[in-house]
């Protein structure tokens, strides 16, 4: 195929590496030529990179070298060698976008099918100032595009389906996963992202535990291979405020959306993360990063008595089972997005020296305990102790309905089920976007069926009602397959045509 690719910069110069890499030929554009240029040199030196590292054969780096051709104006008319495909990726500024493919509709034969890498922007707004609206839909790449496996297509509500199926075609056979996404705020990855750092900030704002602690949980309880505030620095705070304001306003203040007041004065200090030098770490020479070490707990006593709630939990924690503590024993109750301090007042128990575990911490490398304001010092470090008794780390957080973990669980699939539910997206396709896209170690779906739905509905209605707070009202996606005994995955009901 022949693509034209303009826009030279971070993402032009990446689906130009790409798609040569892939056989076809592409002439790549830009306002600026002398981005042009750096382009060429950068994918040159990226073939070459592939080469030294065994990835691409000789001749084949040699060819796609070649394959790729600078032109001197993105509307360079080309008359008998007009191109396929144009795929934009100029700057994120609707005019710029639509003057560009105004033009591109004045030199080009009807047939050369328009794509827009635009992560913001309505498709469907763009493909409503061309002639022809039918011929433009979103191609949406992932930042390094030849590492990023996936590709979003994204139809505009006039784009036509052969439009589709030629980009999901060509995605397909040039190695990376193509998934079809309706238009709507923040695609499909940028929505589902939503998930974890809304909820990631609902904890801070909360003061429930600091930002490492908090990434400290979400990365050895969860899987993740790094926390939200850690990833936030990555990619940087200006960007991720941006795109939580979009795709919360997008969807009309959806509650399960809602970004945090916290934003606005660290995005206005320039805490930006590791572009800027600090985010939530601190970066540069001799600094620590997300490094930072870890808080030790000493001088607790690893053997004081402790009674347990749950089996697993007493099975861990070497303890007596129950809760009837009428001595000076330790209590140990597991939440279930329930707190530690509506467990005492319903159970009676003893408020000094009973705390939280979440369970879904048992299994994982950390454990994570909760501390209600009425428990005493030596508690908390005698639990520290016990937990850690096996070698296992221990963070302590401050009691909240739900436990961390399961707060960001609860938030992962709850947005994804969202997702799922508006049709936006099929529920196979959410998944493999979420782990090719955000590299989360299991689909939000899958993920939920690993837990047990019913169990991640049981968790959404004990935090809905013991904050009061609609932004974790169940999905009825999940309340549906829950009742039915059905999977997360399980696709919406077909209807008759
Ligand atoms: P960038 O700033 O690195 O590159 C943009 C390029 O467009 C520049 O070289 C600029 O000279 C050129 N340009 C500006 N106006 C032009 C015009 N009228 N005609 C031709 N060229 C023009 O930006 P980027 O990060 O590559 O982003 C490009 C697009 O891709 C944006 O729409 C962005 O939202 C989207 N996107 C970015 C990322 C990312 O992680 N950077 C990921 C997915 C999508």
């Amino acid at each position: 195929m022949r693509i034209r690719v303009v826009g030279a910069g971070t993402m032009g110069r990446g689906i130009a590496q790409w798609a040569v890499t892939a056989g076809h030929t592409v002439e790549l554009s830009d306002a600026r030529p002398e981005a042009v240029a750096d382009a060429v040199t950068f994918v040159g030196t990226m073939l070459e990179r592939a080469v030294a590292k065994g990835r691409l054969g000789r001749a084949e780096a040699d060819r796609a070298r070649s394959a790729l051709s600078a032109l001197e104006s993105p509307l360079e008319a080309r008359t008998g060698a007009a191109p396929d495909l144009v795929v934009e990726a100029v700057v994120e500024d609707p005019e710029v976008k639509a003057e560009l493919f105004t033009g591109l509709e004045r030199v080009l034969p009807a047939g050369t099918v328009f794509a827009t890498n635009t992560s913001s922007l309505s498709v469907t707004a763009l493909g409503a100032r061309l002639a022809d609206p039918g011929r433009l839909a979103g191609l949406h790449f992932f930042n390094p595009v030849p590492l990023m496996r996936l590709v979003e297509v994204v139809p505009g509500a006039a784009t036509r389906e052969s439009v589709v199926e030629l980009l999901t075609e060509l995605v397909a056979s040039s190695g990376h996963r193509a998934v079809t996404v309706a238009d709507t705020p923040g695609f499909l990855v940028n929505h589902a992202g939503r998930g974890l750092v809304t909820e990631a900030f609902a904890l801070l704002e909360e003061s429930v535990a600091g930002h490492a602690a908090l990434d400290r949980i979400a990365r050895d309880v969860l899987g993740l291979r790094m926390g939200p505030f850690t990833l936030m620095d990555l990619t940087g705070l200006d960007v991720t405020s941006s795109v939580m304001e979009t795709v919360w306003t997008g969807f009309r203040h959806a509650d399960r959306l809602r970004p945090s007041y916290l934003t606005a004065n660290r995005v206005a200090a320039g805490l930006h993360g590791r572009k800027t030098g600090r985010g939530f770490y601190a970066y540069g020479d001799g600094e620590a990063g997300a490094e930072v070490p870890e808080p030790r707990i000493e001088g607790g006593d690893p053997a004081r008595p402790v009674r347990a709630s749950g089996e697993e939990l007493a099975a861990l924690a070497g303890a007596g089972q129950g809760t009837d503590a009428g001595d000076d024993a330790l209590v140990l109750v597991p939440t279930w997005g329930t707190s530690v301090a509506a467990a005492v007042a319903a159970g009676g128990l003893p408020a000094d020296r009973t705390l939280g575990v979440d369970p879904l911490s048992l299994d994982s490398p950390r454990r994570v305990l909760a501390v209600t304001p009425a428990v005493r010092d030596t508690a908390v470090g005698d639990a520290v102790a016990v937990l850690a008794r096996d070698g296992h780390a221990v963070t302590v957080v401050r009691d909240t309905a739900g436990s961390v973990a399961q707060r960001l669980l609860a938030s992962v699939v709850n947005v994804a089920a969202g997702i799922a539910e508006r049709g936006i997206a099929a529920p196979q396709d959410i998944d493999v976007a979420v782990t090719l896209g955000l590299g989360y170690p299991h689909g939000p779906l899958a993920w939920a069926d690993r837990v047990g739905v019913a169990r991640i509905v049981d968790l959404l209605r004990n935090l809905q009602a013991e904050t009061g707070d609609p932004r974790y009202r169940p999905s009825p996606w999940l309340v549906q397959r829950a009742h039915l005994g059905l999977p997360a995955t399980t696709p919406a009901a077909p209807l008759p045509e």
